[in-house]
């Protein structure tokens, strides 16, 4: 069996920056993740030789410390200003799955291993899959949507204070479809970094042209519906999906210009409740600690789930675990 002093179940941007802050700490951590790679919402999906993002397409910076950290990004070349002059669009090069995978490079990981429950073994946890491996911890940080790891703890044995449970529970994502499709030929609607969220048909928030937006050799457009036709059509299957999407665009993108054509749902996309606190620790005597994009600086007045929050939310959940495990050490 594996012992670490953390186990991190969530290999998203959340659960990589705080691995790599407990690290520096000096603490031995394994990330957890259910997929077979890093980066949970910021994914990145390959299309005949070329390559489109379709979760989070940019972020924006709204704080210093963000600043200085996307500062360095830049400089590694792992970033780059998209567009926008007022809170400018950053995009991650090659895609945004490539910027958690270079943020990933040194933390250790297990693919593979969706977590089903955690129980307790006298002061430890022992946090077990679906096919029954076990990892034993002395502290668990747990980085889900935040309806995912409510489920989670209601199947394990770890003690929780109700009312925290209560916050968690209160937390509300909403879904979102995507589609993405490859074109047989050019398309001028769109601007020239590619991407338009303006004059579009009821239903269809936002489309990206892969290509102009520099991360693809090939044109694949991605193709976000609104939170309400996503909620409405959620349930539905995917032709039906991906055809009205196709018949809502039609004065905009002809059905003889497309050539493959994909759909990616998203139960959890974007938070439309979210909890005023960077993270949750389930009790005052666990080290069971919640964090993800869903939990919101006290100072963060936007009410928005996104990659600045989910960073803020992994930073600030492993230094309050750095005290509290070394607290507990020194008692
Ligand atoms: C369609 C869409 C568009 C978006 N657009 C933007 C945007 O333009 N700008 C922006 O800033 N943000 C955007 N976002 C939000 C942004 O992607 C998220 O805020 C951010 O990626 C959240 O990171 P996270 O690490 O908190 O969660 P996630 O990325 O969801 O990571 C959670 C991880 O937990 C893993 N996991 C879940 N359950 C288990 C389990 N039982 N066992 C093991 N592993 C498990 C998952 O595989 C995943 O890797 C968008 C999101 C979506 C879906």
């Amino acid at each position: 069996m594996k012992e670490v002093d953390v186990a991190i179940i969530g290999g998203g941007i959340t659960g990589i920056l705080a691995a790599r802050k407990l690290m520096k700490a000096g603490f031995k951590v394994l990330v957890l993740d259910k997929s077979k790679s890093v980066g949970g919402r910021l994914a990145t999906r390959r299309i005949d030789g070329g390559r489109a993002d379709h979760g989070a397409q940019f972020f924006t910076v709204r704080t210093e410390s963000f600043q200085q950290l996307v500062d360095e990004w830049e400089t590694n070349g792992w970033v780059s200003k998209w567009f926008g002059k007022k809170h400018a669009r950053y995009k991650a090069t090659n895609g945004m799955n490539n910027l958690v995978k270079n943020l990933a490079s040194e933390v250790p990981i297990q693919h593979t291993f969706k977590v089903n429950r955690i129980i307790r073994d006298d002061e430890k946890y022992v946090v077990i899959s679906e096919e029954g491996e076990q990892v034993t911890s002395n502290g668990i940080l747990l980085t889900p949507p935040a309806p995912q790891t409510v489920q989670l703890l209601e199947r394990s044995d770890v003690r929780f204070l109700e009312d925290t449970m209560n916050s968690l529970r209160n937390i509300h994502f909403d879904p979102a479809l995507v589609c993405l499709m490859t074109l047989k030929d050019e398309l001028a609607f769109l601007s020239p970094d590619g991407h338009k969220d303006t004059d579009l048909p009821d239903g269809i928030e936002r489309i990206v042209d892969s290509h102009a937006k520099g991360i693809s050799e090939e044109k694949i457009l991605t193709i976000y519906a609104t939170s309400d036709f996503s909620k409405a059509y959620y349930d539905h299957g995917d032709d039906d999906i991906i055809n009205e999407i196709v018949s809502r665009l039609d004065f905009l993108l002809p059905n003889e210009f497309i050539n493959d054509r994909q759909l990616k749902r998203w139960r959890y996309a974007q938070a439309d409740r979210v909890y005023p606190h960077p993270f949750l620790q389930m009790s005052m005597s666990e080290a069971v600690f919640v964090a993800g994009d869903a939990f919101l600086h006290e100072e963060d007045e936007t009410g928005k789930t996104r990659i600045e929050s989910a960073v803020t939310s992994g930073l600030s959940v492993a230094d309050a675990m750095q005290q509290f495990l070394n607290g507990k050490a020194s008692t």
